[in-house]
């Protein structure tokens, strides 16, 4: 296994091999994972079977340490509930992934931390702004 990338090791929860179904085991335990593969070292999401960048199967679990960088926002006003932004978002373990942040003033280059939230029975990764704090 390799150790190129930050993040401490993750267990895929017994019974379950589906990279999509890890990954939300995952969520609910509050863990953000990702995977990391054993060839190449890309970080890999959102979770599948085999490397994008080498095509290895050799993937292996991460878990995220949540911190990231607001690669670009779009504030959304919806008519029935408060604004929000949707994000994409650059973890430091070094993917890429969309989320929501419930505040419109969110900008790009932020620092943001990810809060796994219930959210109509799921666990969602939500971001939410780190306040200046880099
Ligand atoms: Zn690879």
């Amino acid at each position: 296994m390799s150790d190129d990338l930050p993040g401490s090791p993750a267990t895929a929860p017994d019974g379950l091999t589906a990279p999509h179904a890890v990954y939300e085991a995952c969520l609910e335990r509050g863990v953000l994972a990702f995977q990391a593969c054993a060839r190449c070292s890309a970080a890999i999401f959102p979770p599948r079977g085999r490397c994008s960048q080498c095509g290895a199967d050799a993937l292996t679990w991460r878990a995220s340490a949540g911190r990231a960088t607001v690669y670009s926002t779009t504030v959304l006003t919806p008519r029935d509930r408060a604004a929000h932004a949707v994000v994409l978002v650059n973890l430091d373990e070094g993917y890429r992934m969309m989320s929501r942040i419930d505040d419109s003033e969110v900008a790009i280059d932020e620092r943001v931390t990810v809060e796994i939230a219930q959210v109509d029975g799921r666990a969602l990764p939500l971001f939410v702004r780190n306040g200046g704090d880099r």
